[in-house]
């Protein structure tokens, strides 16, 4: 990993200084946060503690560090959905919006802090009445719909950890994460809208829950009236549960340890076998809270905050749900997808809604990008302030995009790095603050510590190679569910005394931080190292090229080939491309970067297989390109993809 070649990206020098306007109306965006966070990093973490959260009995120790094991604030004690709910309703804010939710087919629901907590107390309430105890565990299954936000804080309420599966995992992948947390009732709905039709939900339930014997109960909202088969004594009406426990309805919360379990939720598969990310209750509540409202530079009381995650992602827990209630802020919540009915959905709720902050992820852009400029083009986006990027490496031409197409030029991008394993955002600039470049997530949040390390480990001033974080963290994973030993080994043993994210990274020599993607993904071409983001955002430049997937494969004389996956525009040849096509993206590629990097196969492909959560799987593409037999799928979209990439990876002309 000696030098990765941003260069070519860096030398066009493109930065963006806080717009002075906005830095004006920042809440707290001075140094002294760093200043802080720089003289006493554990100090800076407790003050936040005790600033943006309501204990229900104090902290007295900050952090028992006990390497790779962390407790922060060990002995005080708290109930998370006192601090999403009770606490505002009783500050007198009780009639503002929690969500603005918007169903697929255009149903709507508003609903306040007091009534989301008076639901949460009736479901809570009606949880107990399953059986449901401190301690337990309850699988969720459901779509964007606020049931989801409702059963999550329901869970907090009465102290039993949930573990969100995404809604458009099959019955094997929701099966499998049953029995690895021995999950006692199921949460889940007869379907949910997508694309303009029911997708069921229920009898994947049923076909996963006949082999889970921890299983006592499995409660169904009606969201799209499919009338599912109810098996009786097992499953039961959420309708019903409600009225049984009507309005007014007290649960009282459960005064919880800090360190006990909130969630446990699988990491998406880009890399290998789902984990089971554990994390506890006070220091994530924390670390959200905090960067929901320094990163976004959130105003509570005006701002219209929209995450597009779904919940059955670490985005969506933190900052759809925890991050945005613990602030007391006002969000959306979108159940469907942003083509449906058309391509300007999302731009036309967002002019709907006044939405100020809009955080989504770079699939996504890209997605946009693809339908074109015109579809923002026919809505007013001027109440949006702030845009955020998560979950991949922006590629510099979709952040130029983004901030000129949706942020009208006038809003600041925080590109914000963080994983499942962190909870929270751990990389990223803080709006006002700091002058950005397109594509960098610029540095570490005060707080935190971030380093890139050589081979050897020893962290360098400038260049690429691990990202690593150099001390604990209060959001930061406890562990891998019933596997401390994975824990260790994954996330502890590469590099002494760091966490090692498994990202690769570079500093240029203004010390900004470039995610280079996976280290996996970095490609070792006859002795010189090139990112497959690199060689991806290259592509993508391309005016014909919508998307593009770039893996290093076993070659005789260069060690590793460059191998790329092509999506090209609608209207750019993708009906018919042809062996041209592939030779202009080439000498695109080598004009760029240089010829290094110029692919050795180009595989026009419709679609790329992804994760649930929009990501690309490169392993699985590496699979393909040496003609292996695939790994784990069960996380993919949409599994037909890869199989046709296979068959086109087959025909694929080769340069010479
Ligand atoms: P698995 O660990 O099972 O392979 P995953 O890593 O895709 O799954 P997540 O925890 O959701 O699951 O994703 C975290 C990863 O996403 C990071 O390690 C990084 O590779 C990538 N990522 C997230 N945000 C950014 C960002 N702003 N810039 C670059 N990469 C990012
Ligand atoms: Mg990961």
């Amino acid at each position: 990993m000696a030098e990765p070649t941003l260069d070519a990206l860096l030398q066009e020098d493109r930065t963006f200084a806080p717009p002075p306007a906005f830095a004006a109306n920042a809440l707290v965006h001075d140094r002294s946060l760093h200043d802080d966070a720089d003289a006493d990093w554990q100090a800076f973490w407790a003050r936040q503690a005790r600033e943006l959260i309501t204990w229900e009995r104090p902290f007295t120790k900050v952090l028992e560090w006990d390497l790779p094991f962390a407790k922060w604030f060990e002995d005080g004690q708290l109930n998370v959905s006192v601090n999403c709910l009770d606490r505002h309703v009783e500050a007198g804010r009780g009639s503002r919006v929690a969500f603005h939710f918007e169903g697929e087919p255009g149903d709507t629901r508003t609903i306040t802090y007091a009534e989301l907590l008076d639901e949460v107390q009736r479901f809570a309430a009606a949880l107990k009445q399953l059986g449901v105890r401190r301690g337990d565990r309850v699988a969720i299954y459901l779509p964007m719909i606020p049931e989801a936000a409702v059963a999550m804080l329901a869970c907090t309420r009465v102290g039993a950890a949930h573990s969100v599966v995404f809604g458009g995992f099959s019955s094997d992948s929701l099966r499998d994460r049953i029995i690895d947390a021995s999950a006692k009732v199921v949460i889940t709905a007869d379907a949910g809208w997508r694309r303009g039709a029911a997708s069921l939900l229920k009898p994947n339930v049923d076909a996963a829950v006949a082999e889970c014997p921890t299983i006592s109960h499995v409660v169904v909202v009606n969201r799209c009236n499919t009338a599912p088969v109810m098996q009786a004594g097992r499953d039961v009406w959420y309708h019903d549960l409600l009225a049984q426990h009507p309005k007014g309805t007290t649960c009282a919360p459960e005064a919880m340890n800090a360190e006990d379990l909130l969630f446990v939720l699988y990491t998406s598969g880009t890399t290998g076998k789902p984990k089971g990310i554990m994390h506890t209750t006070g220091g994530y509540l924390t670390q959200v809270a905090f960067t929901h409202r320094y990163v976004f530079d959130l105003h509570p009381a005006t701002d219209v905050f929209w995450c597009s995650a779904d919940i059955g992602w670490v985005t969506g827990h933190s900052y759809v749900v925890y991050g945005p209630l613990a602030n007391g802020a006002t969000s959306v919540m979108y159940e469907g997808t942003p083509d449906t009915p058309a391509h300007d959905r999302w731009w036309a709720m967002i002019e709907k809604y006044r939405v100020s902050i809009f955080y989504t992820a770079p699939t996504a852009i890209r997605a946009c990008m693809k339908w074109g400029i015109q579809e923002p083009a026919k809505h007013d986006l001027s109440s949006l302030r702030l845009l955020g990027s998560v979950g991949e490496p922006i590629n510099p031409e979709a952040w130029m995009w983004y901030q000129e197409h949706i942020g009208g030029g006038r809003c600041p991008i925080v590109d914000t790095w963080w994983q499942t394993e962190t909870g929270a955002i751990m990389i990223t600039p803080l709006p006002g603050l700091t002058t950005t470049k397109p594509g960098s997530a610029t540095f570490p949040l005060p707080g935190i510590g971030a380093e890139v390390v050589d081979e050897s480990g020893t962290a360098l001033s400038v260049g690429g190679g691990y990202l690593t974080l150099t001390h604990p963290w209060p959001a930061m994973l406890r562990g891998i569910w019933g596997d401390p030993e994975r824990y260790q080994a994954t996330y502890w043993s590469t590099f002494p005394d760091r966490y090692f994210a498994g990202d690769g990274a570079k500093l240029d020599e203004d010390g900004y931080l470039w995610l280079l993607g996976r280290v996996d993904d970095v490609m070792l071409v006859s002795g010189h190292n090139i990112s497959t983001t690199e060689v991806e955002s290259a592509l993508v430049d391309h005016p014909s090229v919508a998307e593009a997937a770039v893996v290093g494969a076993k070659d005789a004389t260069t060690g590793q080939a460059v191998i790329a996956f092509v999506t090209l525009k609608a209207g750019m040849g993708a009906a018919a491309p042809s062996d041209d096509h592939g030779q202009a993206l080439r000498a695109h590629v080598a004009k760029k970067i240089g010829a290094i990097a110029r692919p050795k196969t180009i595989i026009f492909t419709d679609d790329l297989p992804k994760t649930r959560s929009g990501k690309i799987m490169r392993r699985l593409l590496r699979d393909v390109a040496e003609g292996r037999s695939l790994g784990d799928t069960t996380t993919l979209a949409d599994p037909n993809v890869v199989a046709e990439i296979k068959r086109r990876a087959e025909v694929s002309p080769q340069e010479d």
